[in-house]
């Protein structure tokens, strides 16, 4: 990504590949006023999208999931040159995002549609509903390392909610966004229901301050943090879809070759760059050894490189690299030992897979995201110590517990302190829809995905309709005596010794 700015009106964002440079494509940078005369057309376009209703809305959804689909390879090709990942990963991608954008758009009726509710004894004279409605305008500010996956986690079900969104990509993703947008234009076209604002933080902050109606922020905690606090003066809300520092916990009775073949998937897959894979791995003591010489065995077999058959490609943002290699530096020099890889393994763009042990629980690697391909890996007495390890962190966001004993691993799940847990996989919860995702702590808050996913982005409205007169007169200026008499012993029935509850 190149920013290029002779004068302030004419700024270019350029795109490049990260493996050789070349460029992928260049826009102009979209400035607070272009971010407001953005935000005002999809205000206009949100009317007509509201009024088309849940059936209306699903057509289009479907209409433009079939261009996506139809196109998937080209936009797979797009987000293999903008990030540099392999086109199989990225074509995974793309299919996973389909799944999210055709359950979110078939199910949203179902989930959202007014829906009558108990109004209990003392009102049964009044009918009760709760509503889901749209918020209007979302404004979406997306990362770069699943530039189509996780933007669309929110874009899919903010839409189906009835919302129109204007997207700010990653300044290194902008081709990925792009494509998406025109694929909209074909499908539902004369509606910019969908549309895209190109730039760096600042247009993500021109975004924040026009006055949309929702936030949905993915990118670090540190810049989560600003965009709150921009947030805040308007009182917007905002969802908040942060960084991680996941652990997977390998029991003593785990098929280790499964957990070692899941560990070099979520540590290393995408180059380690995925919020939700595996940074640190607990195991417990009695297969530590063991489960460390066979996962050195597969990691060390792993060649990142810039062709389709490489295991993963470059780091796509280039200064992730010198994060990358200062931990290293710093575990080893505090008495870590790297059994794959080491400082080393970080040149000219790429990290080589790392594992190391023996690292001090208070290292940057240990504590902080690395996001890159690095295992940290732990043994620990039991599986208390590997729980208490894994809550031992700002992030909480995903785990994951090998074991062959699923009570003990749904057990082991419901003690920690993270949004999403899996067992016996790694990511298992990607491809499902209908499982909401987010984090706690560090890694933020509120849900994108499922049924939670399409309430994030509603205006919940309840609604009182009474039906006929109350038996007891109590919301008057002139309550009489016999009512309040009658009222107490209500009182006392329901919520008192004397009642049966
Ligand atoms: P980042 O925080 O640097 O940037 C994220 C987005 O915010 C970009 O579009 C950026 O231009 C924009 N931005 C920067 N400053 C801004 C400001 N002041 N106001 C508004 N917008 C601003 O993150 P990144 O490097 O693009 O992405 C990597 C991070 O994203 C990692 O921490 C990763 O874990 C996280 N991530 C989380 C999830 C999840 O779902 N939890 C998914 C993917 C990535």
């Amino acid at each position: 990504m190149t920013l290029i700015a002779d004068d302030p009106t004419s700024a270019q964002l350029v795109s490049t590949d990260p493996r050789d440079g070349s460029q992928v494509g260049s826009w102009p940078v979209a400035d607070q006023a272009a971010v407001d005369r953005a935000v005002a057309a999809a205000r206009d376009a949100a009317e007509w999208w509201h009024a088309q209703g849940f059936a209306g809305r699903k057509r289009h959804l479907q209409a433009w999931k079939t261009e996506i689909t139809e196109g998937a390879h080209a936009l797979a090709d797009v987000i293999s040159r903008e990030t540099g990942k392999p086109s199989g990963d990225a074509l995974l991608e793309v299919v996973l995002t389909l799944t999210h954008l055709d359950w979110a758009s078939k199910e949203a009726h179902k989930v959202l549609r007014r829906t009558k509710v108990p109004s209990g004894l003392a009102n049964i004279n009044q009918s009760a509903s709760v509503g889901y409605e749209p918020y209007g305008v979302v404004g979406v500010i997306g990362p770069w390392n699943y530039p189509f996956y996780t933007p669309m986690g929110s874009i899919s079900y903010a839409l189906s909610a009835g919302n129109a969104i204007v997207f700010k990509p990653s300044e290194l993703t902008p081709a990925t966004a792009k494509w998406i947008e025109d694929a909209w234009n074909r499908a539902v076209p004369g509606h910019p229901v969908f549309s895209v604002v190109v730039g760096d933080g600042a247009t993500g902050a021109a975004l924040v301050h026009a006055g949309v109606d929702k936030i949905a922020f993915t990118g670090s905690p540190g810049t989560a943090r600003k965009v709150m606090a921009a947030c805040a003066e308007r009182l917007t809300p905002i969802v908040v879809e942060a960084g991680g520092k996941d652990a997977m916990i390998v029991a003593a009775d785990a098929d280790l070759d499964a957990a070692v073949g899941f560990a070099v998937f979520g540590g290393m897959g995408n180059a380690g760059q995925t919020c939700a894979g595996v940074e640190r791995v607990f195991v417990e003591a009695s297969v530590h050894d063991e489960f460390l010489s066979r996962l050195a065995k597969a990691a060390a077999k792993l060649h990142p490189g810039p062709g389709a058959s490489d295991s993963y490609g470059p780091m796509t943002l280039a200064r992730q690299s010198d994060i990358v290699a200062r931990q290293l530096d710093e575990a080893i020099a505090r008495g870590a030992t790297a059994v794959v890889g080491g400082p080393d393994s970080v040149a000219d763009g790429y990290v080589g897979p790392v594992v190391l042990r023996d690292v001090p629980a208070d290292c940057a690697v240990s504590r902080e995201e690395t996001f890159g391909p690095v295992l940290v890996v732990d043994r620990v007495a039991d599986l208390d110590e590997a729980v208490r390890r894994t809550n031992d962190t700002d992030y909480g966001l995903t785990a994951s517990i090998f074991t062959k004993d699923l009570a003990k691993g749904r057990a082991l799940a419901a003690r920690l302190k993270v949004g999403a847990v899996t067992v016996n996989s790694v990511l298992g919860f990607a491809g499902i829809p209908s499982l909401p995702f987010g984090g706690r702590g560090d890694s933020g808050f509120g849900r994108i995905h499922g049924a939670d996913g399409l309430r994030e982005f509603s205006v919940v409205k309840s609604v009182a309709v009474q039906t006929r007169k109350p038996m007891l007169d109590l919301l008057t200026m002139d309550r009489s005596e016999k009512d309040m008499r009658m009222t107490e012993k209500v009182l006392h029935l329901l919520h008192g010794r004397r009642g049966k509850h």
